[in-house]
Formats: structure tokens, sequence, C-alpha cells
């Protein structure tokens, strides 16, 4: 397979961790490049549902290498955790699992001051975070006073550790927020930093000898384009990259080492938490896709907010990404509508028209999505398992999807399962 990246095309939640799952048998490394365990990856095989928040869901298959790179901001104790409950499973991460010692760590400081910064947002200024943590220990990696995995093996990390909570608690008092216990954190820390020890490497090395010794490279990114802290609905993003520039700022492959882009996209659109979100369907048309495509997040059961497809979002994201395959994802859902809507452009209330996604926010809470209409097939698709034998109507939808935002379909997704993908040449 050639070196692939893959990108959630939408606000994420797209499915990514079907697609990642099916293309992983064909790659031999997988790189996790940003994100941290804010995102959550769902992958059903075997009758077996997996959530992973941070170890590639490449760790599924037998004999794959999986490499969690420097772009991700990782907790230890959550990773310890996904160890374990892989273990669990008679899934032995060792020796196949490795972590980029630049990868910057989730500390406990973060996540508490994650959680008391947007318990004292006022409600319209949530941002609605995960609360783990991931905002400020990227803020801390860009500030210059982070601390990164192979830190864990240092002599200094302990005495980093009890003067970080000191100054912490300093501003949690300050909030009225609980304050973190030094001795307790420092015994933890000591801890994880022994359990962690064998998975540490140099990522950057790994990844480049695979490819040199021509291995195929697969790197997901996590959440999507929608929530890039560049390119997404400013500010109500995530704290990195989940565009294909952040693969290779991610990991230390090179840009002119990658030869392909899969974008994944739903067949309609979802949101969690804050933010705009043109195409939204406040009413039971909305209802019936959260409740038939299983809409609430996989990291923390927050309901999400669903819609119509989204063109102006595809094309955008295709543009931004440079997306050469598409991997269109839940169409099932979709199973039961007799019209279905899909936005191809937005409209402002004084008539101007919008055919990319604005960068202002004003400017988009003054737009309404333009849409057109298309028949509905009224069949179920979950069964199907070739793409000819879907309906008529269905064909149609998919197609005009990706006649409005560019690029080819690869692959389409029926149903939860690994074994409901129709593949068309990915
Ligand atoms: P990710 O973050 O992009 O990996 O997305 P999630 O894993 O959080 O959400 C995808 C959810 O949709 C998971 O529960 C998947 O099992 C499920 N899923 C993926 N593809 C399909 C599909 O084609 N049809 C249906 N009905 N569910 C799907």
């Amino acid at each position: 397979m050639p070196n692939t990246i893959l990108v959630g095309a939408q606000w994420g939640d797209e499915g990514k961790g079907k697609v990642i799952d099916v293309l992983t048998a064909q790659a031999d490394v997988i790189v996790r490049y940003q994100g941290g365990s804010n995102a959550g990856h769902t992958v059903i095989t075997g009758g077996r549902k997996y959530v992973l928040h941070l170890i590639p869901s490449g760790i599924l298959h037998a004999g794959k290498q999986c490499v969690i790179g420097n772009g991700v901001v990782l907790d230890p104790f959550d990773l310890l955790r996904e160890i374990e409950m892989l273990r669990g499973y008679d899934i032995e991460p060792a020796g196949r699992l490795l972590i980029s010692s630049r990868a910057h760590m989730v500390m406990r400081w973060h996540r508490a001051l994650d959680a008391a910064d947007e318990a004292r947002r006022a409600s319209d200024r949530k941002i609605g975070t995960t609360g783990r943590g991931i905002g400020p220990a990227y803020g801390a990696k860009m500030g210059r006073r982070g601390l990164r995995i192979g830190d864990l093996l240092g002599d200094g990390f302990l005495d980093a550790v009890r003067e970080a909570t000191r100054e912490t608690n300093e501003t949690l008092a300050a909030w009225g927020a609980p304050t973190l216990c030094e001795e307790e954190l420092v015994a933890d820390y000591r801890a994880a930093a022994e359990a962690l020890r064998p998975y540490i490497a140099d990522t950057v090395a790994t990844v480049n000898a695979a490819d040199r010794a021509g291995k195929s490279i697969l790197l997901e990114g996590a959440q999507g384009t929608m929530l890039d802290i560049d390119f997404g609905t400013y500010p109500f993003v995530t704290s990195s990259n989940p565009t294909a520039g952040g693969a290779c700022t991610g990991t230390g492959l090179s840009p002119r080492r990658i030869d392909r882009v899969v974008g994944v996209i739903k067949c309609y659109t979802t949101r969690v938490g804050a933010g705009p979100f043109p195409t939204e369907l406040a009413d039971a048309t909305g209802e019936h896709l959260r409740q038939k495509g299983g809409e609430f997040g996989a990291t923390t059961g927050r309901p999400r907010r669903c819609g119509w497809f989204d063109a102006v979002v595809g094309r955008y994201a295709a543009m931004v990404n440079g997306v050469d395959f598409w991997a269109m994802t839940k169409l099932d859902v979709l199973d039961e509508q007799p019209t279905l809507k899909i936005c191809t452009a937005y409209l402002r209330d004084d008539g101007v028209r919008y055919e990319t996604f604005p960068s202002d926010l004003g400017v988009l809470s003054r737009c309404t999505p333009v849409y057109e209409e298309m028949p509905g097939w009224l069949t179920p698709t979950s069964a199907i398992t070739r793409y000819d034998d879907l309906p008529v109507k269905a064909r149609a939808y998919v197609e005009r999807l990706v006649e409005l935002i560019g690029g080819r379909l690869g692959i389409l997704s029926v149903g939860p399962a690994r074994e409901t993908t129709l593949r068309l040449g990915l």
C-alpha cells in the first residue's frame, strides 16, 4: 500500500476507526499523529467492540507495528489503562507499540486546569472540551513549558512534577477549584515512568527507517478538519492539526514521502460540543439520525448534534487536505429517509453566496444553507456487499455527494462491522 494519510473531513466521529481498521490490513506501520485521549476510535470485529483513545487500532491486527507519534499529547495513565484493556483481550502491545520520546504529556495538572477553566466560563463561552487536559497540554507545549514522554526517564522529572503541582495549586485555589496532592502525583508518575519505559523510542528514526525499507505507512489522524486549530471553526476546535499537514509535523515523515490522502466523511453531518453547525437538524429527523447512527460520543457518551450532508464542508476538506479518495460512511443510517437534503452552498442574509467555508464565525452566523433535495431509497443497505447491488437512488445520492466535493470514492461503509464495507479501489 502507498504511504497514506487518513483524515476526518467533518467535525470528527466520521467512522475513521473502522476505515483505519480496514486499511490496516494492507499497511505495515500505523502511526497516530495528533490529538490525545479526547478522541475515540470504535472498531467492531469478531463480534467484539473495541474503543481505543490513544493506541492506533492497528494493534488489533497481529504483527502490525503501531506508533504514537510526536504530535500526540498523551496522559501516561490513560495509555497504561488502554494497554491493560488490550491485555484483557489477550492482545499484547509490548514489542509492537512505540511511543515517541518527543510526544508531550498531558499531566494531571493539565486536566485539573482544563476542568476548572471550563467550569468557570459563562455558559455561552464554554468550548465544550472533553475536560481531559488536551488544551492545556498543547498550551504548555507551545509555551515551551511542557514535559515530553522522554522526560519521564530523565533525572529531574520528579522535581518538575513537584514544582508544577505547587504552581498549579495556586491557580486552582484562586479559582476556587480542588487542589492536587503533590506526594500522590510524584508516586504515580514514578510508577508510570517504569511501566512505560519499554515503549519509549525515537520514533522519527523508526518511521523513516521503515519507509526506507519499503514498508507501507498509514498515518492516522483523530478528530476532523473542521476541528483543526488553524482551519476549523476557531475557537470551537481542538488544540492540534488533524488535517493532512499535521501528519508530517506529527510524525517526522516528510511530505515528499506521502503518496495519497484518504478523507473519511459521513453521508450526513454530526458535531459534538459547542460551535457553528450550519446544517444542524434540531427536529425529529435529527433525532432519528442520532438514534439510528448511534451518535453518542465514544469518549464522553455525549449526544452528537446531527444534520444534513454539507458539501461546503466536504469541498473545504478536500482542498485543505488534498483528498484523493473518500471513504464515505454510515450510508445505512439514511435508509429510512423519504427525502434527503444536501447543502451545496451558504447564503448570507444580504444575498452573498458562499461556496467555500467562511473563516469568520460572524459571517457564518448570518448564513443559511442552500439545499437541493434527492429522493431516499427506503431500503435496508447494511446487508449489501457490492456497490452495484445498492438501490439506484442510494448510488445516485452517493455519486452526487462525490460530484459536489470532488475526488474519488474509495470505500463506502454501510454498517458498523468490518464486513459491511464496500471497496471501490481502496
Ligand atoms: P471516529 O472517531 O471517526 O473513529 O468515529 P467513531 O468510532 O467515534 O464513530 C463511528 C461510529 O460509527 C462507531 O460506533 C462505528 O462502529 C460506527 N460506524 C462506522 N461506520 C459505520 C457505518 O457505515 N454504518 C453504521 N451504522 N455505523 C458505522
